[in-house]
C-alpha cells in the first residue's frame, strides 16, 4: 500500500505552522476515532492521520519528511510508537498528547525493576587471574512481610476509588478549544490505581525495604579494564509482579608499577647493565606466572624485545593465553669509581671510539658522513 503523502492526510499545505497542523489533526481524530466512527475504513483514516501528524508535529522528522519524503533514511522509524491497533484508549489519549496528561502508561502492567551498576576496583593480578568474591550493594528487596503488596499481612491493596484503578483522573476543561479532558496523575493513590487502607508496617506500605544484599561475584581470569559482568536478576525488584532488573558490574583495574596490559598481552621493560648487554647473560624475568629465565645474547641494544610465549593474560573467552613481551632497556652507569672509570677509558681507548657490532658500524659511518659534509 502507498502511503498518502502527509500534508495531503491532514489537509493543510507545505507551510502550515505547528498551530494549524495540530488544529487540522484534531479535528480528524475526533472524526475517525474508532470510538466516534464505526466506518470499517476508519480505524485506517484515524492511524493514517496520527502517523501524519506524529511527524510533522515534531520538526526533526519534519525537516527528514520534507527532504527524503517517506522513503528518507528514517521511515520505518516514523512514529514508530503506538500505532498498533490495541492503542485506541478511550478519547483521553488523544488529548493526552495536546496536554501532555502524562502517565499514559497503565500503572497497573508489570515492569522490570531497574538496573543496578557497581564498580569493582581489581588489582592487575586479580583481573589476569579471576576472583571470587562477595560483595554487599544497598538495595530495595520486595518487603517478605506483605510480598510487595505494601498491605498489612491478611489484608490487601484495593483498588483506588477515585480513579477506578485507572492512576489516572479525568479533569474536565474548558479552553479555547472547546471542552476537553485532562488527565492528571491520580493523587489519592500516586498513580499506583491501589489504596492501601492498613499499611504493611514493615515497609509502611511501599512493598519494598532497603537492604545491604550479599551478592556473590564471580569474576573470570583475564578480565580486562572497563569490561563488565552482568548478573542477572539481581538489580531491583519488578514492579506489579514484573522481572527484576539486572546487576552489571563494571570492572576497573588498577595500574601495575612493573607490567603494562594491552588486551591479552602484557608488556615491560627490562633493566640491563652495560655489561650484561655487551656480553651477553642469561636473567630471570618476572612474569605473573612467575619467574622465567632468559638468555640475553652478547650484543643486545636497547629497545629490543623478547616474547615469553604464553606469559600474558588468559583469554577472557578462554581462547588461550596470551605473550609478555620484554623490552631491554640498556642503563648507562653513574656514580662510577676511580677505578671504574680507569677501565672504561682504557676499554674506549682500545676500541677507538669505534663500535664494533656491524649495525652500529653503518650507523657511525653515517654520523662521520655528516661531519664531513659540513
Ligand atoms: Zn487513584
Ligand atoms: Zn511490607
Amino acid at each position: 500500500m502507498s502511503k498518502r503523502d502527509y500534508y495531503e492526510v491532514l489537509g493543510v499545505s507545505k507551510s502550515a505552522s505547528k498551530e494549524e497542523i495540530k488544529k487540522a489533526y484534531r479535528k480528524l481524530a475526533r472524526k475517525y476515532h474508532p470510538d466516534v466512527n464505526k466506518d470499517p475504513d476508519a480505524p485506517d483514516k484515524f492511524k493514517e492521520a496520527k502517523e501524519a501528524y506524529e511527524v510533522l508535529n515534531n520538526d526533526q522528522k519534519r525537516a527528514q519528511y520534507d527532504q527524503f519524503g517517506h522513503a528518507g533514511p528514517q521511515s520505518q522509524g516514523f512514529g514508530g510508537s503506538g500505532f498498533g491497533g490495541e492503542d485506541f484508549g478511550g478519547f483521553g489519549d488523544i488529548f493526552d498528547m495536546f496536554f501532555g496528561g502524562g502517565g499514559r502508561r497503565d500503572p497497573n502492567a508489570p515492569r522490570q525493576g531497574n538496573d543496578l551498576q557497581y564498580t569493582m576496583v581489581l588489582e592487575f593480578e586479580e583481573a589476569i587471574f579471576g576472583k571470587e568474591t562477595d560483595i554487599r550493594i544497598p538495595k530495595d528487596e520486595t518487603c517478605e512481610t506483605c510480598h510487595g503488596s505494601g498491605a498489612k499481612p491478611g489484608t490487601h491493596p484495593e483498588t483506588c476509588t477515585h480513579c477506578k484503578g485507572s492512576g489516572q483522573l479525568n479533569m474536565e476543561q474548558n479552553t479555547p478549544f472547546g471542552r476537553v479532558v485532562n488527565k492528571r496523575v491520580c493523587h489519592y493513590c500516586n498513580g499506583t490505581g491501589k489504596q492501601i487502607k492498613e499499611k504493611c508496617s514493615t515497609c509502611h506500605g511501599k512493598g519494598k525495604v532497603k537492604k545491604q544484599k550479599k551478592i556473590h561475584i564471580s569474576i573470570p581470569a583475564g578480565i580486562d579494564d572497563g569490561q563488565q559482568i552482568r548478573i542477572a536478576g539481581q538489580g531491583e525488584p519488578g514492579v506489579n509482579g514484573g522481572p527484576a532488573g539486572d546487576l552489571y558490574v563494571v570492572v576497573q583495574v588498577k595500574a601495575h608499577e612493573f607490567y603494562e596490559r594491552d588486551g591479552d598481552h602484557i608488556f615491560c621493560e627490562m633493566p640491563l647493565t652495560y655489561a650484561q648487554a655487551a656480553l651477553g647473560d642469561e636473567i630471570e624475568i618476572p612474569t605473573v606466572h612467575g619467574k622465567v629465565k632468559l638468555k640475553i645474547p652478547a650484543g643486545t641494544q636497547t629497545g629490543k624485545t623478547f616474547r615469553l610465549k604464553g606469559k600474558g593474560a588468559p583469554n577472557v573467552r578462554g581462547y588461550g593465553h596470551g605473550d609478555q613481551h620484554v623490552r631491554m632497556r640498556i642503563i648507562t652507569p653513574t656514580n662510577l669509581t676511580a677505578k671504574q672509570k680507569e677501565l672504561l677509558r682504557e676499554f674506549n681507548d682500545l676500541s677507538g671510539y669505534e663500535p664494533t657490532g656491524e649495525n652500529e658500524e653503518s650507523f657511525f659511518s653515517k654520523v662521520k658522513r655528516a661531519f664531513k659534509g659540513e
